[in-house]
């Protein structure tokens, strides 16, 4: 049952979305998922993957023909009770939904979006075979070669910090077809069937256990010419084509989760916490000051959110501040983590991890700060955001 249409008045979206979450989330999840392995945990997101799908809140962003629609607003709404709501987190269906899906609205022919969508709303995973071993923030010297023989190109190559390529059924990937053209002009974006003969995917184990993260081998992987997506020689643009309000929404929810979730659960977790001394740790003023720290950064980081969200309403350019928000989002929850691990020591390690998902919701403070590294990293690295800082917003030279 769809828990709501778009268009509607906003507070009774809040109200049945929130009713929908203290319902179908599951009050233990947690615990379920606790010491569970990679393939139980997919299972899992795929379960709740489905369930979102079912009412309707899987999508809101996409266009109401594929059965999103819902406003910027109503999207807020939505990602804000998500958030309250203490929903898991879906990094199975991330790029489906976020990058795949915007990229084929933007830029594919409509037979095209017709036989790739319904698919990612019908739990298809997709993945991004973007960063190379020798391209990653300089994307665009990329080396993975896709050549045209006849109806099909033929791709070789290597692709590595492929999230989810080892359950995934279709990439998203970036290739070199023109080794002449100057490096951002011969590249283009192939939509590539992950169960195709030649491909061999190498799991990369981290260090809190998960092995969401790949390698992905091409050895002379067949892909029809109809599975391109733009003109040939075009896809550095095409790979552009994820807009700013679903970048700007994806990060609200997350800073929400960190807001009202990640600061309460730290305050639970101090009040229950004997340091080494025997004093409760919420009696230490460091540990005090840590908390209130990450709060009032939480909130800031709320309201830098809420100015940009409000300029892509008006659609003036964001490019600057998503920059911004995405360095400081990085810090907060490195300087939380940091500060719960450090009051917890040694003791902190002893719980059993879960792989995929944020410590305040597991109580498994360790697995989180791991994980907090990979935000100033994955996406583009902080450096490569303070230069976009320094060259768009303050004018300064290359
Ligand atoms: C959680 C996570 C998920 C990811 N998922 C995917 C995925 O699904 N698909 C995919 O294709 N990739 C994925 N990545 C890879 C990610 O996009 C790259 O790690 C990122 O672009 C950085 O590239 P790199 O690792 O090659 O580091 P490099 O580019 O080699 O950078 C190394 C260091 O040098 C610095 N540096 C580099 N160039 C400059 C410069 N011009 N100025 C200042 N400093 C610079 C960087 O900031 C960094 O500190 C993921 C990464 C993470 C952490």
């Amino acid at each position: 049952m769809v828990v709501h249409e778009p268009g509607g008045n906003l507070d009774e979206l809040r109200r049945s979305v929130r009713e929908w979450c203290a319902t179908h989330i599951p009050k233990d999840w947690q615990d379920q998922q606790r010491g569970a392995t990679n393939d139980e945990l997919v299972a899992f997101l795929r379960w709740w993957g489905a369930e979102l799908r079912a009412t309707g809140l899987l999508v809101p962003h996409w266009p109401k023909e594929w059965g999103g629609g819902f406003s910027i607003p109503e999207q807020v709404v939505i990602a804000e009770e998500l958030a309250r709501g203490g929903a898991p987190r879906n990094g199975l269906y991330h790029v489906g939904v976020f990058n795949a899906a915007p990229t084929l609205v933007h830029s594919a022919t409509p037979e095209q979006q017709q036989r790739f969508l319904p698919g990612i709303l019908n739990g298809e995973v997709w993945c991004q075979g973007f960063s190379e071993p020798n391209a990653g923030s300089d994307l665009a010297s990329l080396q993975t070669r896709a050549v045209l023989d006849g109806d099909n190109y033929v791709v070789t190559g290597q692709k590595v910090w492929t999230s989810w390529a080892q359950v995934a059924d279709w990439c998203m990937l970036l290739v070199r077809t023109d080794p002449e053209a100057s490096k951002h002009k011969g590249i283009t974006l192939l939509v590539v069937d992950m169960h195709s003969p030649g491909i061999e995917v190498r799991p990369i184990k981290q260090a809190y256990g998960a092995s969401d993260f790949n390698e992905v081998f091409f050895d002379e992987v067949v892909v029809p010419v109809d599975q391109r997506i733009g003109r040939e020689n075009d896809g550095w643009a095409v790979a552009q084509g994820t807009l700013a309000a679903e970048r700007a929404i994806f990060i609200l929810e997350m800073t929400e989760r960190l807001r009202l979730n990640g600061i309460e659960a730290a305050v639970r977790e101090a009040a229950g916490w004997r340091l080494e001394s025997g004093e409760p740790a919420l009696e230490d003023a460091g540990v005090r000051e840590a908390i209130a720290e990450s709060y009032a950064e939480a909130e800031v980081l709320r309201h830098i959110l809420n100015a940009m969200i409000e300029n892509v309403i008006r659609g003036v350019d964001v490019g600057g501040t998503s920059a911004i928000i995405k360095i400081f989002y990085a810090e907060v929850i490195q300087k939380l983590m940091r500060a719960v691990t450090g009051w917890q020591g040694v003791r902190g390690q002893l719980d059993e991890p879960l792989l995929e998902c944020a410590g305040w919701e597991t109580g498994f403070w360790m697995n989180d700060y791991i994980h907090s590294f990979g935000h100033a990293i994955g996406g583009g690295t902080s450096e490569i955001m303070r230069n976009v800082i320094g060259e768009r917003m303050l004018g300064l030279p290359r």
